[in-house]
């Protein structure tokens, strides 16, 4: 039996064997914290050990906990201050935030490395996501002007969305950085979180979208994510990885 993520049911996840993956979530009352608590509740091989939110000390609280991932979902300059953290304790981070700036995420990569400590950081956890983002970087070959349109909830407090320049850095890749790829951001009423990849040619038009109806759809990749980390010995800035292969960077 599946649960509402697509993933298996197991009897009791709360408790912790040889093989269960001890995770702790900061940003545990937000949209996404809430969400993704739900399913590792609910998906088997995971113990939810710690639940932080704005008043909480996450230090003491993975110290306590004993969790072997931290997943983040928070605000920009939080984020990067758990990955921070996550990688000081030894702590596999997998963090969702968007807004974290580069040079602190090429930082962390670091010393990561440094430390052979595995962690994901994906400005979108949707596999339909990563597969946009595949496809548009095929079709790019072939249809090298090319410009992206996201669009969010009004609550979104990043612009242009951590996706969009991820799109946009392996488009350029693609089609190199000569050609400018311009970003155009949407925040309405009415969507969740939306990208559109348009490429022009002569007399036709290519669009590649992915539409976020529900945020379920980063469940799978977060979970994925929070399996692999341990195993991987490196940060890696993309999901794309560990849902294509290892030339997918
Ligand atoms: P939200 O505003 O609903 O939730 C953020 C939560 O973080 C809140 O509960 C807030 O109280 C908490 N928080 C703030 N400061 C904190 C602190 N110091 N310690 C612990 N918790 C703290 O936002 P959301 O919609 O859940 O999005 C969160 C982040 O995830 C954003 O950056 C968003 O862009 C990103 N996001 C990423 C993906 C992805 O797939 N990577 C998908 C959706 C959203």
């Amino acid at each position: 039996m599946k649960n509402s993520f697509g993933e298996p049911v197991g009897k009791d996840t709360r408790m912790c064997g040889p093989r269960t993956m001890q995770v702790a979530v900061a940003g545990a009352q937000g949209r996404m914290g809430r969400m993704i608590c739900e399913a590792l509740r609910s998906a088997p091989g995971f113990a939810l050990v710690a639940e932080v939110d704005r008043e909480d000390d996450l230090r003491a609280a993975l110290v306590a906990s004993g969790a072997r991932v931290l997943v983040d979902f928070t605000i920009p300059a939080v984020g990067a201050d758990h990955l921070d953290l996550a990688i000081e304790l030894g702590v596999h981070p997998v963090i969702g935030t968007t807004g974290i700036p580069k040079e602190r995420l090429d930082a962390a990569v670091s010393r990561a490395r440094e430390k052979r400590l595995g962690g994901v950081v994906a400005a979108n956890f949707a596999i339909g996501a990563v597969l946009m983002i595949e496809l548009a970087r095929r079709a790019a070959q072939h249809l090298p002007a090319v410009e992206i349109i996201e669009a969010h909830h009004p609550g979104k407090l990043d612009a242009p969305s951590g996706t969009s320049l991820r799109t946009r850095e392996r488009l350029v890749e693609v089609v190199g950085s000569l050609r400018e790829i311009p970003i155009h951001s949407v925040r309405l009423p009415g969507f969740v979180a939306s990208q559109e990849v348009i490429l022009g040619g002569p007399g036709e038009r290519l669009s590649i979208r992915h539409d976020t109806l529900d945020r379920s759809c980063f469940a799978p990749g977060i979970l994925l994510a929070i399996r692999r980390a341990p195993t991987i010995e490196e940060l890696l800035l993309d999901l794309a990885p560990l849902v294509l292969g290892r030339d997918a960077r």
